[in-house]
């Protein structure tokens, strides 16, 4: 029989609030998965493992901002000067090694390492040469143009922490700093699939009663975005023996085991049965619109997420629940989504006792800037609905009324993962 372990709904079946949901998940998650080391260009979108130090500073040495000339600042440069040209050239990765003069300046290119005797720059376009005297502007200071050492990042200090999801620029930052190589949380280990007798695959000949699997395909999408190593089970038939079968066989060599439909409380919704008894469950109803059924649990050592079977429910639980939850097992801080404040260009009263998340666009107004729109049709299996929407708005636990104007968190789709 299902019994739900404590933390999870009552007796009663009574659904647990958004909040209370991420909350247990927060408690009952963390990292599943080994170091290694990978290259630099094998490392986007993967969690550190460890804190980078940086083992110098950026730059390494002090150099010019521009193309000009170089000189030393001597009082009442202020008001510009005339410097006679040293002979010679400074250039990125080609120095220039001896003193230069006080009273000249010496042609330099940006990325030149500082010549000797040098601590300014002044900029090419605005010195006008007399032959080979060098006429510098009025209102130059002391350092102008030039670029110090460690002014960026210093030798010893932390430039990214531990569970940091690497992105472009943070790749960029390591190779600046010389590394060629981080290390690096391992994938999780994820077996997937989809549970109904009326689905097919896409591509096959429909029959009667028959609808294609859309969740497999998004879940597989959304999951390429995480450091996750998918293994796809396929469609799971509708009944208890293939069900516990193909819970048995992903929980046996996977870290998670990810599931769509089958979760509510239907004669044919054999999964969360199965899994409270192979394993335990956690809470499988949560005050969430869309998205209620939602199992979170354990099979042995791999953690159960069972996301509800209409497609737009799985997505949206899937992007609130699920993608945090495979963050922090695969390495990252347990995060809930943050969303961004925008006033409401709707209106609409609500229950109290449920945190719904319509799906919005950003209204654009060039006078009184953006606002969120709902899209028309908000049904939780309507894919098609989807394909004008930008994000998701939050219409709190609490919440029994929303007026125009009313400042919602909205969770664009990018916040939420969703590659471009
Ligand atoms: P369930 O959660 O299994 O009761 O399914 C709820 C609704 O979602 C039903 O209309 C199913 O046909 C539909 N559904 C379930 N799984 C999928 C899927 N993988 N792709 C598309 N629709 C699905
Ligand atoms: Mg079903």
């Amino acid at each position: 029989m299902m019994r739900p372990a404590a933390g999870g709904c009552g007796e009663s079946g009574q659904a647990i609030a958004v909040a209370a949901a991420h909350a247990l998940l927060a408690a009952r998650t963390a990292p599943m998965v080994g170091h290694h080391v990978v290259p630099l260009d094998r490392a986007l979108a993967c969690y550190l493992a460890r804190p980078l130090l940086s083992p110098r500073d950026v730059p390494a040495f002090d150099n010019a901002a521009v193309d000009g000339y170089a000189f030393a600042f001597a009082a009442g440069m202020e008001a510009g000067a005339r410097l006679e040209l040293a002979p010679g050239r400074a250039a990125a990765g080609r120095p220039f090694t001896d003193e230069v003069a006080a009273g000249t300046a010496l042609r330099v290119l940006t990325g030149a390492m500082m010549p000797p005797g040098t601590d300014s720059v002044a900029l090419q376009e605005q010195v006008v040469l007399h032959g080979r005297t060098v006429e510098l502007p009025a209102g130059l200071r002391q350092g102008a143009n030039r670029r110090l050492a460690g002014e960026d990042v210093r030798a010893g200090e932390p430039v990214l922490r531990a569970g940091t999801c690497l992105r472009p620029q943070d790749i960029g930052l390591a190779a600046a700093l010389g590394q060629a190589a981080l290390t690096v949380f391992e994938p999780l280990r994820l077996a997937l699939f989809s549970t109904g007798d009326e689905l097919a695959e896409p591509g096959s000949a429909p029959g009667p009663g028959t609808v294609f699997d859309a969740n497999r395909h998004v879940l597989q999408a959304l999951l390429r975005a995480l450091p996750v190593e998918v293994t796809d089970l396929g469609i799971v038939r509708d009944d208890a023996a293939s069900v516990a079968a193909a819970l048995r066989r992903a929980a046996s060599d996977h870290h998670v085991v990810l599931t769509s439909g089958g979760a509510s409380r239907g004669d044919e919704d054999h999964v969360v049965r199965s899994v409270a008894a192979m394993g335990r469950l956690d809470f499988w109803q949560v005050a969430v619109k869309p998205g209620r059924p939602l199992a979170f649990g354990r099979i042995g050592d791999a953690v159960f997420i069972g996301l509800p079977g209409n497609p737009v429910a799985a997505l949206v639980a899937f992007l609130l629940f699920a993608r945090p939850v495979l963050r922090r097992l695969g390495g990252a801080p347990w995060q809930r989504p943050t969303g961004l404040a925008l006033p409401a260009a709707f209106g609409l009263r609500k229950k109290a006792g449920r945190t719904e998340f319509p799906r919005a666009v950003v209204v654009h107004d060039p006078e009184r800037g953006p606002s969120l729109a709902r899209v028309p049709r908000q049904g939780s299996g309507m894919l098609g609905a989807l394909r004008d929407a930008d994000g998701l708005v939050e219409l709190g636990h609490a919440v029994e009324l929303v007026e125009p104007g009313d400042r919602l968190p909205f969770f664009s789709f990018a916040d939420l993962g969703i590659p471009a």
